[in-house]
């Protein structure tokens, strides 16, 4: 019907001088975008089905393509722009949920960009990371109140267990189905190598994996999926999954088309039904209700594991916060409104929940002022995009940083926003064998273990600046940020002074 023909988002521009009509363009879409015309011998491209990944710029032989975004545009105003237009005329045609994927594209405020790091002039001299020695070790867990000593001065107090990363940066949730095979194994080598952990999300750990398990942190939802005694006892740490920041207050789908007969193993459901994890826990209805979750894990577990909670930021975040330190939790994990995801409503993902800057710092200063703040460490994510970020969110008060489109897009993710198809011309979120095949493990984790590395080497010349030589202390040292732009409430919210001040 014509009232609902779009004109595409996106064109494909291919120099015919350059193109040598080896097709290579053809096999590599899985949107199947580009065909070989026999009547004129030339390649042409349906530029509708395009959702700019990048795959056939990068592999075509001649360099003959570009992607560019169109100039054809709606009448559009302030108010009624072209994008919300074409949403509507979608839903008026189809009458389903707009549904999308990764973090929101809206243009929110980042407060990572309105901060800025502190460094030494003159006194407090700066340290040289590459002559002297820099801490970057952390410890993940409850802390101990006391230490104890028998009469010979031996320490004999009984520390609560910890997670012991090297950089304090983690790979966070991805479920084995919302990613691929080839895409788990590269974060849980990488992981590995970098003396990290990744995480499973909530569907399952593959056996595959399980010799990883050292590194891997499970994770329970509220689907239970995949939970059984083996899973809890083989991961470092069990993540219990109360909400995530890219849907707070819903939760996941994965379609049947996705779910083989690997993923439905994993899963422990059936092959080719759609796995909809429910929106809340259904044992799970207060902090008391939590925190016997937490101690059934524990004992399950033989109180040999962290036991994290995650939840997404939402406006009364430091209350949450404060009643899951009090309910036995070891970590929490906070997932900002800008996180990623597989996939998830859209006007969900672009309008709900906060940024993860504001409901660190004010996490932070209510567990402190209730004096608890030493009772669990503080995970934040939801779009970490470089070593500043985790710095500032270092000196906002996190213990460690979690991080997900930022590996995805070391791994050959161009944040193509399409990942609820399943066609992931990168091999990444999908379960097409053919595709998952394009993504090699060993590369993979190369990458991703350069990424960290190259990051822990900034964040230890940042630190050496700063003339600090332990992740220690820069914990919640706010005197090393100062905000720009921002407003008094803004300022207060964060506990930073302005630049200048
Ligand atoms: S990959 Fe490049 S050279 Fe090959 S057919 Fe496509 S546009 Fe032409
Ligand atoms: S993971 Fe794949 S489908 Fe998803 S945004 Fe990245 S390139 Fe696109």
């Amino acid at each position: 019907m014509a009232i609902n023909y779009l004109y595409p988002d996106f064109e494909v521009l291919r120099d015919t001088q350059r193109c040598i009509t080896c097709r290579v363009c053809e096999r590599q879409c899985a949107n199947e975008v580009h065909s070989f015309d026999k009547d004129t011998n030339r390649m042409v491209a349906d530029d509708s089905k395009c959702v700019n990944c990048h795959r056939c710029v990068s592999l075509c032989p001649t360099h003959a393509l570009k992607i560019v975004k169109t100039d054809h545009c709606f009448k559009a105003n302030a108010n009624w722009k072209g994008e919300v237009i074409q949403n509507i005329y979608r839903q008026a045609g189809s009458g389903g949920v707009l549904l999308a994927s990764m973090g929101t594209p809206k243009d929110y405020p980042v407060y990572w960009d309105k901060m800025l790091i502190n460094a030494s002039q003159v006194t407090n001299p700066s340290i040289d990371p590459l002559r002297e020695p820099m801490e970057t070790r952390t410890y993940l867990g409850q802390k101990t109140p006391k230490i104890k000593r028998d009469e010979n001065g031996k320490i004999i107090t009984d520390t609560p267990p910890q997670l012991t990363l090297n950089i304090p940066i983690m790979f966070s949730a991805m479920s084995y189905g919302s990613i691929s095979y080839n895409a788990h194994k590269s974060l849980a080598l990488a992981a590995e190598k970098l003396g990290i952990y990744y995480n499973t999300g909530e569907g399952g750990l593959h056996e595959d994996f399980y010799t990883y398990g050292k590194n891997t942190i499970v994770q329970v939802a509220s689907g239970r999926f995949g939970v059984h005694p083996d899973y809890l006892n083989t991961g470092a740490a069990i993540e219990i999954k109360m909400g995530q920041g890219a849907k707070p207050g819903i939760g996941g789908h994965l379609p049947g088309a996705k779910i083989g007969e690997d993923i439905s193993k994993t899963r422990m459901i059936p092959e080719h039904a759609d796995a909809i994890s429910p929106a809340p826990h259904h044992d799970i209805y207060s902090i008391e209700d939590l925190r016997q979750l937490v101690y059934a894990l524990k004992e399950a577990t033989e109180y040999k594991k962290p036991i994290i909670v995650k939840v997404a930021a939402v406006h009364n975040i430091s209350a949450i916060a404060s009643g899951i330190a009090r309910s036995g939790a070891d970590i929490i994990a906070i997932d900002g409104f800008r996180g990623g995801t597989g996939a998830a409503p859209a006007m969900i993902r672009d309008n709900v929940g906060i940024p993860i800057e504001l409901a660190l710092a004010s996490v932070d200063r209510r567990l402190r002022q209730e004096g608890i703040r030493n009772n669990v460490s503080l995970v934040v994510g939801g779009s970490i995009r470089s070593s500043a970020d985790v710095i500032k969110a270092i000196a906002l008060g996190a213990d460690a940083i979690y991080v997900a489109t930022s590996a995805l897009l070391a791994l050959g993710c161009h944040l193509c926003r399409t990942c609820q198809l399943g066609k992931c011309n990168w091999g990444i979120a999908t379960q097409r064998p053919e595709l998952v095949k394009r993504l090699n493990p060993e590369i993979g984790s190369e990458r991703l273990v350069n990424l960290i590395t190259a990051w822990n080497h900034e964040i230890k010349e940042m630190m050496g600046g700063m003339g600090i030589n332990s992740i220690e202390a820069l914990r919640g040292n706010r005197l090393m940020l100062r905000g720009i732009g921002l407003t008094e409430t803004e300022l207060e919210i964060l506990g930073i002074m302005h630049a200048g001040q």
